[in-house]
């Protein structure tokens, strides 16, 4: 086994995980709602059928997504990543939304929780799980260079804040007797829950976007000048995006017409295993090489220059 195969192993073996202790812990809320009748829990255990739910969909993305490269998907699956991502903020969202409704509508019927005391305890447990499990999908999903694995990190912390909120709703109403704690609770963490959704949903709207991103950019174009330069060569025309599991970086280089095919191929090969080096191993270079003087007539413009089309508002890159 490689140590690329052996890592896929083990992302796959913590999503899992982050499975089983989901449905687990949609038990545990299901059984503090019935014992308390409090909005914050049940708040809790709706979420938890969105979140078995997302996480299902965790496991399969990631499968899918260490799928090698195959006919009908020639740039590999790992765009599913940022697809996941966002699903998993769209329901987490609905589910802060269900939490706040749930609130206001328990806030005006007056409902008092009970069993208060068997409610935290259950609560406090769901929170110790979720706290180790979150920080675990973080740190493994950083390590892996799995987005998908990050993201469901994220969303169980943010399940851990969750239970904090209703730990301290149930906590304030036994302490000072009066119950507008509960459902005050429940809504800072319906509020809490739509801030993360929609920072996942944003995060993968970007990268379904292929949204460049700027230090990526700006180290591109450092490196790009330097290693041109030290060549004797030009560069335009400069495009990359991440496909989730890499970068994909392609440019022009410009030789004089003199240069051999087998110069210019011998070179810009050397300055792609540069870029490789600066962006990361997974990253994937592809050049277009061109000669000085002929750039115009073949292109209708100098190298590096607008093409006309391009500046009548059409796309037509050379
Ligand atoms: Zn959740
Ligand atoms: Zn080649
Ligand atoms: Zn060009």
């Amino acid at each position: 086994m490689t140590d690329s195969q052996r890592s896929q192993t083990l992302l796959r073996r913590a999503s899992w995980l982050s499975f089983w202790l989901g449905v687990g812990m949609l038990a545990i809320k299901v059984w503090a709602w019935w014992l308390t009748r409090s909005s914050a829990i049940l708040s809790d255990a709706a979420e938890s059928i969105v979140h078995v739910a997302a996480v299902g969909f965790v496991v399969y993305s990631l499968r899918l997504a260490q799928k090698p490269p195959d006919e009908s998907h020639p740039y590999g699956h790992a765009k599913i990543s940022f697809f996941s991502a966002g699903f998993e903020g769209g329901l987490i969202s609905i589910a802060g939304g269900f939490i706040l409704w749930q609130s206001i509508r328990q806030w005006i019927a007056g409902e008092a929780p009970q069993n208060l005391g068997t409610g935290s305890l259950l609560t406090a447990v769901a929170l110790l799980i979720n706290g180790w499990l979150g920080w675990h999908l973080l740190r493994l999903g950083r390590k892996g260079g799995s987005l998908i694995l990050e993201a469901n990190g994220h969303h169980v912390l943010t399940d851990a804040w969750t239970s904090i909120g209703v730990l301290a709703g149930l906590g304030l109403t036994w302490a000072t007797g009066w119950m507008g704690f509960d459902p005050i609770c429940a809504m800072l963490v319906a509020l809490n829950i739509l801030w993360s959704g929609g920072a996942l949903m944003w995060r993968s709207a970007n990268g379904l976007m292929d949204r460049a991103d700027p230090v990526v950019q700006s180290a591109l174009v450092a490196r790009l000048d330097e290693a041109t330069a030290r060549h004797g060569v030009t560069w335009h025309q400069m495009r990359h995006r991440h496909l989730g599991d890499g970068h994909w970086v392609d440019f022009h280089l410009v030789f004089t017409d003199e240069t051999t095919v087998r110069d210019a191929h011998a070179i810009a090969s050397e300055i792609e295993r540069e870029i490789r080096e600066e962006v990361g191993p997974s990253t994937i270079v592809t050049t277009h090489l061109e000669p000085a003087e002929d750039h115009e007539r073949i292109h209708g413009h100098a190298p590096g220059e607008m093409p006309r089309l391009e500046r009548e508002g059409r796309h037509h890159p050379d």
